[in-house]
């Protein structure tokens, strides 16, 4: 029995199901996880002494890699002088105007929350709030938290278990929630023609990446805008994954930097805490200002901004420069190629889907446009290939429906082992 076995078994005696977050415990590949030991850079390295290079990076955050020494000094130098003040701070005030000036005028203020769940249901509370409407509509196989108003219909870990809406969310708050296919701007019109006056806020990923990664079709985001702005309603673009990911100004930078639209609210969470318990809703001053204590909105937390967390993740933003970011993408696309290739050459029908660095491949021969095509996925495929991958020292999410995060630390010696361990998955794949 290895001591993640072990300490698996155990778990299970204390934990719910053994976990903190439902997709660690491997429930759509099956097996029993491997409990990490430490990581460095681009390896994680496991209670029984396996390496392993990192494609997850905590399920995004860890952008420049693991215990990068500007961040642990950072964190460090932040803790020594206590990891909570429940009292402004002055490092929180720097993220906080790193964020605004990243942002290039389409932040204005920045409240920081301990998860992008928080953020995520503080922006919808600031939407109904302001406009004084109760319907949030949202697409189907988006993952916005685990926030009653958002567990309709949503992806990751609820997708990968095949969940219906879950239990505990009341009907009364459900329905206030409308889920559309993905991508179908006509039935947004549609929604909005007949309940537009009932509508506070679009709530959209930046690029969905809950189902595995979907490429938003062109314009989709700036027609979503549109569609609310006409009918008084805001636009929420959720960056909790996308966010100073995807490019420095995240996936607003692929679309509305370039284009000269902004959404009405941001949520940042993953990089933006540098690793820590950190998120955060943003947006114009008029808005955000309508929050407690200036405004009637209320939203709080006794973490919240705490001086580790800021610290890590201002540290975080700044090692991400223009370089960084060109380095990033030039590795994801030297890793989706190796992921190409290895499936192409065993004839192992697939689909990738790439938004910048940011990808997912799919075990499928159709377009993957929405959840429901997600869905048409091969999961057992994809449970061979994950395990064959991982036995092989290559850390992937354990799902079909979830995006591959890489880090500027892998290096080319990771990038052989990746080539190898994609081989394997490939075959197994394909048995
Ligand atoms: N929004 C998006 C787009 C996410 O990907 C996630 C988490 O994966 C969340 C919100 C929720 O963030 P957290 O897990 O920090 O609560």
């Amino acid at each position: 029995m290895s001591r993640s076995d072990e300490l698996f078994a155990r778990a299970l005696e204390a934990m719910p199901g053994g976990v903190s977050s439902p997709v660690r415990a491997y429930p759509s590949v099956g097996g029993t996880p491997r409990f990490v030991r430490e990581a460095h850079g681009s390896h994680i390295t496991d209670v029984d002494g396996r390496r392993y290079v990192d494609l997850v990076c905590s399920w995004g955050p860890m952008i420049a890699g693991h215990a990068h020494p500007a961040v642990v000094e950072a964190v460090q130098q932040a803790v020594a002088g206590s990891t909570s003040f429940g009292a402004p701070c002055e490092v929180e005030l720097r993220l906080a105007e790193a964020v605004v000036a990243r942002m290039a005028g389409a932040v204005e203020r920045v409240r920081f929350t301990c998860s992008g769940t928080e953020a995520v249901m503080t922006a919808a509370r600031l939407a109904r709030g302001v406009t004084g409407r109760p319907l949030i509509v949202k697409f189907i196989g988006c993952y916005h938290g685990h926030a009653d108003s958002f567990l309709v219909a949503a992806g990751s870990g609820v997708a990968s278990l095949g969940l219906p809406d879950s239990p505990g969310v009341p009907q009364a708050i459900a329905s206030d929630t409308v889920a559309l296919p993905y991508g179908r701007l006509d039935l947004v019109a549609e929604l909005f023609a007949t309940r537009g006056e009932q509508i506070a806020a679009i709530v959209t990923e930046g690029v969905p990446a809950n189902m595995g990664v979907i490429v938003p079709p062109p314009d989709f985001n700036r027609r979503l805008a549109e569609i609310a702005h006409a009918h008084g309603a805001l636009l929420v673009q959720d960056e909790v994954l996308t966010g100073f990911r995807v490019s420095a100004t995240g996936a607003w930078g692929l679309t509305g930097q370039r284009d000269g639209w902004t959404p009405d609210l941001f949520t940042f969470g993953k990089v933006i805490g540098g690793g820590m318990p950190l998120a955060a809703v943003a947006g114009r001053a008029e808005l955000l200002d309508q929050l407690a204590p200036l405004g009637s909105i209320y939203q709080a937390g006794t973490l919240s901004g705490n001086p580790a967390a800021c610290a890590a993740g201002l540290a975080t933003l700044g090692l991400m420069d223009s370089d960084a970011y060109a380095r990033l993408d030039s590795i994801a696309e030297q890793v989706a190629g190796i992921v190409d290739r290895a499936l192409d050459a065993v004839g192992v029908a697939h689909r990738l889907n790439k938004v910048s660095n940011l990808f997912s491949v799919f075990l499928a021969d159709e377009p993957v446009v929405d959840f429901a095509s997600a869905s048409r996925q091969d999961r057992a495929a994809f449970s061979r290939f994950f395990h064959a991958a991982l036995d092989a020292g290559l850390w992937l999410a354990p799902s079909g429906f979830e995006a591959w995060f890489c880090s500027t630390a892998i290096d080319d010696d990771d990038l052989e082992v990746i080539e190898k361990a994609v081989a394997a998955g490939a075959r197994a794949a394909a048995q």
